[in-house]
Order: C-alpha cells, then structure tokens, then sequence
C-alpha cells in the first residue's frame, strides 16, 4: 500500500500547548511522524504528495476561512504579537454575528478551542497533510485497493469554518468530497480515534452521500465535549447518515469491536463505493489521552475486521500521542488490514 507523506508536514511544530490552566509541551508533535515512518517499510512506499491547490480545499471549507489561515500570522505579526497564535476570545453563538477585523477577535472567530497555535508555516504544513490525503484518495481512485496518508496535522475535528483540537484542515473529508467528485456515488467515512470526528460530523451532517461513523470516548467525559452522542443521527437529507458510539472508560476490545460490528452494519447497508477511514491509534490503552483498554496486539484485529469490509480504503492519519508506540500501532492496524 502507498504511503504519502511530506517534508512540509513537519513545519507546523508549536512549542507550547494551554492544558488543564497550564503551558504543557504539546502532544501532537513533528516526533509523531517519525515513529510511524519508522514502521513503514513493511508497508510500502513513502511516496511524495501531488500539489491540488487550494480548490479542493474550499470544496469543504468556507473560502473565508481559508484566506485567514494563509493570512493569520502575517496579521498576526504585523498587529505586533510575539508568540505563537491562540485564541483567545472566542464568540458564542450569540455573539459571534460578524467576523472581526482585527486579528485577536479573527482568529477567536475561526476557533472553537483555544489549545492549537498557529505558527509561520501552519497553514503549508496543513495543506501538505491535505495533499497527503487527496493523493490517496487518487490512488485508491485509480485502481489501488488502499492507500495511506500520513497526515499531520490531523484533521478531523476541524470544521467548515472552526479549527481546533490540532487540526486546521479536515483532511478525511477533503478526501470524501474528492472522491466524489471523481464519480463515487457514496462514501463512509469510519473514524475510530479515541476522540469524536466532530468537524467531519459537522460537515457532513445533512448530506445523504456521505455516511460518518465514529467511535469514541463518550463526549461528557472527552474531548471535544459538544458533540459525539448517540442521538445525533443526521438531518435532513442527512437524517440516518451520522453514527455516533460514545464508550465508557475502561472499553476493552470486545466492547469495541461490539461498536465497530454495529457501525460495520450500517456502512454495509450504506453501500458505499470507498471507505475513508480517520485513523488515530490514540485508543490504545497507554495513551495519556485515552480512558479505552485497547492493548497494541488489538490494532491488527482492528485493521483485520476494516479489511473485511471488503472496500477500496483510504486510511487517514488522526491522533496517537503514545509516540513510543505510535508506528507500532498504525503498522499493525494496515498489516492487519491486509497491504
Ligand atoms: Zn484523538
């Protein structure tokens, strides 16, 4: 199986992350990245991404949006701040009526949580992740039976118009959306990271084309808290489309797996012509971010039962912050998938 990655991606590297009221050296790190290189020689090819521009990127996300994030810290710099970029006023949904002018109110206005910087080379590093993620989906769209984008940052909590949770670019649905502009009728996208897809939920959401399955810590004890219930089943056309699994701390493989039969069911009965999976490895059990007790030989059963849907896949690369153990676990889930 093709693995795509760039140099590019390892641009965005902040130096300091708000957790828990303190500054903590983030967890979502360049260092990712080589770990799980590190484990793809029995994988496949690193093979360079292709450059899409930016129109499949606004296919998913606001224009606007886009234009701030190339933008952000040249007004960032230019307002006369010196550290990395965060948000810091935030609008509620009352407040929030008009995108401000000056950068302080701007970047709160396109946040939806305040731990994730922008630095210099954010936005290139992101739309190399993005890059990784389209050229798998051409891959897989030109005959593969799956392919691998090693994307960092990650994507899928960011939103049409919102980033946040380490991701600036939702990387998993520009590769739905692509995909179906090259003529797939219908694709799932199945995202089994520990934390719930809420931007690739959002985005989504009310649309009969795309279904979204996630399984996840259940949201009133995790990140990103506001969405991932059961009851959000889709709307409109959409209504049906969006399966969430919240599971409680202390999830074992056989409950999991209980989910991810369920979640298989219903992309089974969806029909879709490919799978994206969203793949974060951060439900292993010694993840400083998981409360789940998947152990590390668990992945290759993870990535055998996704092979047994029996669709061309492309695997997008999520969270992991148990870097020791990233490549391990991203290595066993695509072995056990079947490359
Ligand atoms: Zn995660």
């Amino acid at each position: 199986m093709n693995v795509y990655f760039s140099p590019d991606q390892r641009l965005h590297a902040p130096t300091h992350e708000v957790f828990g009221g303190e500054m903590i050296t983030p967890f979502e790190t360049p260092d990712r990245i080589d770990q799980v290189l590190a484990r793809m020689e029995t994988i496949g090819p690193v093979l360079a991404p292709r450059d899409f521009g930016l129109g499949p990127l606004k296919r998913i996300h606001d224009p606007a949006y886009v234009d701030f994030l190339s933008g952000c810290w040249d007004e960032w710099t230019a307002a006369g701040f010196r550290g990395e970029a965060i948000a810091t006023v935030m609008p509620s949904h009352r407040t929030g009526r008009r995108c401000p002018t000056h950068i302080e109110g701007k970047i709160g206005y396109f946040a939806f949580s305040g731990e994730s910087a922008i630095m210099k080379d954010t936005f290139q590093a992101a739309r190399a992740s993005a890059n990784a993620a389209l050229s798998a989906a051409d891959a897989v769209s030109t005959g593969e039976r799956a392919a691998f984008a090693l994307c960092r940052p990650p994507g899928h909590h960011c939103m049409t118009a919102q980033f946040g949770g380490y991701c600036y670019l939702n990387n998993a649905a520009i590769a739905a959306q692509y995909l179906r502009d090259l003529g797939a009728d219908r694709v799932a996208v199945l995202d089994i990271d520990f934390h719930h897809g809420n931007g690739t939920q959002d985005i989504f959401y009310e649309r009969a084309d795309v279904l979204f399955c996630s399984l996840h810590g259940d949201p009133d004890r995790a990140y990103p808290f506001y969405l991932g219930c059961a009851d959000e089943t889709g709307a409109g056309p959409g209504e049906g489309c969006n399966r969430n699994y919240p599971l409680p701390p202390g999830t074992g493989f056989g409950q999991w797996a209980a989910a991810l039969g369920d979640a298989s069911r219903h992309i089974e009965t969806f029909a879709p012509d490919v799978l994206v999976v969203s793949l974060g490895v951060d439900l292993y059990e010694r993840d400083p971010q998981s409360f789940f007790a998947i152990a590390s030989d668990d992945f290759t059963e993870i990535g055998r039962r996704i092979g047994d849907l029996g669709l061309s896949t492309v695997f997008v690369m999520e969270g992991g912050y148990a870097v020791a153990d990233l490549g391990v676990n991203v290595e066993k889930v695509l072995t056990g998938f079947g490359c």
